[in-house]
């Protein structure tokens, strides 16, 4: 099922792409990369203008190859919002091209403020919507494009920017009690790949990947040995599959730990570079981030409320 889900994503997205075939070069289209900025940008942009998500539910970005019909939504869309940092793998190149070419392609991760980007200097961590402070000011980055694009809208993308803002302030507070209330020598949250390095940073919690920053290669035997004893020796409760990472390594740790007499449990599946299913609660910013806070402290043996920050989960 897990296989289908890039085709059944690319069949949709067909369709909602070629359907404004006949409106020639640019048919004014905002299209997003992946679901976190699609959220934000909607929130902002409201009923008024269209948004077209290329990576969907389940899909790896770090992996993905353009199709030729993202490819084209590209090429026809009026401005284009990434994520960048090479978190789109080989669609960089792609935007990067048009981009240079002098349309309106924008990487709004990119070039922030006073944010100090984890990772290393060859290899940035592109992850930054793990911190919702962060991603408070990816929002507001994500509205002056908006702006910019349809100066028309502008008083309202200004207006919806600040009521936004003021849930992420609030879950950002909920994020943060929720995890002081892990018992301290539990706090490590051990996950398929390094997607959590910024809410470790953000919300005091150690973050242990299997695999690497990108998905790219696989776990190997020594980095699952090394994780399995670092479990073991910490008493570690759980650990976390991703909705877009293949469980199998995390399914090693898990047995690797078992012989050696540690019970891990699997502590459920966290939403790291893909979000739920569209239309649901998971399947927005808001309600990927209470799933993920919630779900990871109530693993590691914090305190949190069954249905999360606002009672929808
Ligand atoms: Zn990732």
């Amino acid at each position: 099922m897990r296989n289908l889900l890039p085709l059944i994503s690319a069949l949709l997205l067909t369709a909602s792409c070629t359907k404004k075939e006949n409106l020639g070069q640019n048919d004014g289209t905002i299209v997003t990369t992946i679901g976190m900025i699609a959220d934000v940008t909607r929130q902002i942009a409201g009923e008024e203008q269209e948004v077209i998500n290329l990576i969907g539910e389940g899909v790896d970005p770090h992996n993905h190859k353009p199709l030729k019909s993202e490819v084209d939504c590209i090429q026809r869309a009026g401005l284009v919002l990434y994520n960048g940092l090479l978190l789109e793998g080989k669609m960089s190149s792609v935007l990067a091209n048009r981009r240079d070419q002098g349309q309106p392609i924008f990487a709004v991760a990119e070039g922030l403020e006073g944010v100090e980007l984890l990772g290393d200097h060859s290899h940035p961590d592109p992850h930054l919507w793990m911190d919702i402070t962060i991603w408070s000011q990816v929002a507001e980055t994500i509205s002056h494009h908006l702006s910019t694009y349809s100066p028309e809208h502008k008083e309202r993308h200004t207006t919806r920017l600040s009521e936004y803002q003021k849930k992420l302030t609030d879950l950002h507070a909920y994020a943060r009690r929720a995890f002081q209330s892990i018992p301290e020598n539990q706090r490590v949250l051990v996950t398929a790949h390094d997607a959590f390095s910024y809410l470790g940073r953000a919300y005091g919690i150690e973050v242990r990947g299997i695999q690497g920053i990108s998905t790219e290669s696989e776990a190997g035997t020594k980095d699952i040995n090394d994780l399995v004893a670092y479990l073991v020796e910490k008493q570690i409760p759980a650990i976390f599959v991703e909705s877009s990472v293949p469980e199998k390594s995390v399914e090693a740790v898990i047995e690797g730990a078992a012989q050696k007499g540690h019970k891990v449990k699997n502590g459920g599946t966290l939403f790291s570079d893909a979000m739920g299913s569209s239309g649901s609660y998971r399947g927005t910013y808001i309600g990927m981030m209470d799933h993920n806070i919630t779900t990871i402290v109530k693993a590691l043996g914090g305190d949190v409320p069954e249905t999360g920050f606002q009672g929808k989960l």
